[in-house]
C-alpha cells in the first residue's frame, strides 16, 4: 500500500512535520514489553544505583503548586554558587531544552546546532517545533571542531554542548567554550549542558555567567542526585534570559511533591549522600574500564568524566544478546556518527557492576561470540 491510500482524515489533520516523526526510544521503551523482569539489571539509561528515602506532606496537594518553588529554587542556587534570579527549576533538563528552542527559535525558519556524537533529545526538541538542526561532528578525541562551529555564526539560533557529553564521557575544555561564547555574542544562546558535572564538577562552567550574556547552563537531579523518576532539571542564565523562559514555561510544572523531594535532596544530608555516590561511582567506574581495557576485543572510547562507559567491540551485536539473555541491559550506541561496533555501560551498584564484568569476560572466554 502507497503511503498515500494509508493516509487518513488523522494524518491530513496532524501537522506536517509531527507525521514524520517517530517516537523518542527512550532506554526504557526499548526493552518495554521484552520479557521485562524484576530480575533485569538496568545499566542502559545512566541512572544512579542508589535510589534516596523520601516522605512528602499530602496537606498541600489540594493546592496548585508555585510555578516556580521558593525552597527548591533558592537551594539549587546555593549549591551552584549563583543567585535565585539566575536559576529556573523545569520538568527535568529535557524540559529545559525544549523551553530554549520555543523561545529563540521560530518554527519553520531557524536553526540549532549540536556537536555529534552527543545526547539526541536537542535534535528531537527542535524536530517537534519544525526548528533546524545542523550538526558539527566532534574530532576524533571528541573535542570541538572550533572552526567548523564559528562558521555557523548567523545560521543557528542556538548552539548545544554537552560537558561531560553524554555517550563519550569526556569535557569539553573552558578555553574552547569562551570561543565559542565569544563567536556568538549577541547572534546565539550557546547551552553547556552539565547534566553529569557533578562526576567532574571542577570543570562547570557556572564562573561564565556573569561575563557571558549568551550562556546558558543546564542541570539535573537525574544522575548524580539519583532522582530520574522526579523529573526535576534546572536553567542557569543571566536573569533577562530566564524571565525569557518564564514567558514559555507552563503555569504549574513543578509538581508539589517534586517541590518537596527536590528540596529534600538539595539540604546539606541529600548532599553529602550525593558526593558519597559520586564517589563510590567513581571509584567503580575506574575499575570497570581498566578491567574492561585489559580484554582483547574491547576498546576504551571516550573518557571517564560521567557515570557511564563506553567501548568498541567487533562483536556488539553478539555481546549485547549475551548480555540480554543474562539479564543485564546496556545500551547500543553504535547508530550514532562515529560510534560504530560502540556500547554504553551504566555504573551500577558494586555488585552489579562485578556479575556485568564477569559475564563479558566469559563471552569473551569461551568463545560464545
Ligand atoms: C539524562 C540527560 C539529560 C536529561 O535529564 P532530565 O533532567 O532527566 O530530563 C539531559 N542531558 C543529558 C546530556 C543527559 O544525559
Amino acid at each position: 500500500m502507497s503511503a498515500k491510500q494509508t493516509r487518513n482524515w488523522l494524518s491530513d489533520l496532524t501537522v506536517e512535520h509531527v507525521n514524520a516523526l517517530t517516537p523518542y526510544e527512550s532506554a526504557r521503551r526499548l526493552f518495554a514489553g521484552s520479557g521485562a523482569d524484576a530480575e533485569q539489571v538496568w545499566l542502559n539509561a545512566n541512572e544512579s544505583p542508589f535510589a534516596g528515602d523520601y516522605a512528602v506532606d499530602s496537606s498541600v496537594f489540594n493546592r496548585y503548586p508555585d510555578c516556580q518553588p521558593d525552597t527548591v529554587i533558592k537551594a539549587y542556587a546555593t549549591y551552584a554558587n549563583l543567585q535565585a534570579s539566575q536559576t529556573l527549576v523545569t520538568r527535568g533538563a529535557d524540559e529545559g531544552i525544549e523551553l530554549i528552542v520555543r523561545a529563540f527559535c521560530e518554527a519553520g525558519k531557524d536553526s540549532i546546532l549540536i556537536c555529534p556524537p552527543t545526547y539526541g533529545m536537542y535534535a528531537i526538541s527542535a524536530q517537534t517545533f519544525n526548528v533546524g538542526v545542523h550538526k558539527s561532528l566532534l574530532n576524533n578525541d571528541f573535542s570541538l571542531k572550533i572552526p567548523d562551529i564559528l562558521s555557523y555564526v548567523g545560521k543557528v539560533k542556538a548552539v548545544f554542548i554537552c560537558s561531560p557529553n553524554n555517550p563519550t564521557g569526556t569535557s569539553v575544555s573552558q578555553q574552547d567554550i569562551v570561543k565559542v561564547l565569544d563567536a556568538f555574542k549577541d547572534q546565539a544562546i550557546v547551552v553547556v549542558d552539565e547534566a553529569y558535572i557533578e562526576f567532574d564538577i571542577a570543570q562547570t562552567q557556572t564562573d561564565l555567567l556573569d561575563k557571558y550574556e549568551n550562556l546558558v547552563i543546564l542541570r539535573t537531579l537525574s544522575k548524580a542526585f539519583a532522582l530520574a523518576g522526579l523529573r526535576c532539571g534546572f536553567t542557569l542564565a543571566s536573569s533577562e534570559i530566564i524571565q525569557t523562559l518564564l514567558k514559555v514555561i507552563a503555569p504549574y510544572p513543578i509538581p508539589a511533591p517534586v517541590a518537596q523531594i527536590a528540596s529534600k535532596a538539595l539540604e546539606n544530608q541529600g548532599l553529602a549522600k550525593m558526593r558519597n555516590d559520586v564517589a563510590v561511582l567513581k571509584d567503580e567506574l575506574i575499575s570497570l574500564s581498566a578491567a574492561l581495557a585489559d580484554i582483547g576485543d574491547i576498546q576504551i572510547i571516550g573518557d571517564t568524566n560521567a557515570n557511564f562507559v563506553l567501548f568498541r567491540t567487533q562483536s556488539k551485536t553478539e555481546l549485547m544478546a549475551y548480555l540480554v539473555k543474562h539479564k543485564m541491559l546496556i545500551r547500543d550506541q553504535s547508530k550514532q556518527i562515529n560510534l560504530q561496533n560502540c556500547l554504553r555501560i551504566t555504573i551500577g551498584n558494586p555488585a552489579q557492576n562485578k556479575t556485568l564484568l564477569a559475564l563479558i569476560k566469559a563471552f569473551f572466554a569461551d568463545g560464545s561470540q
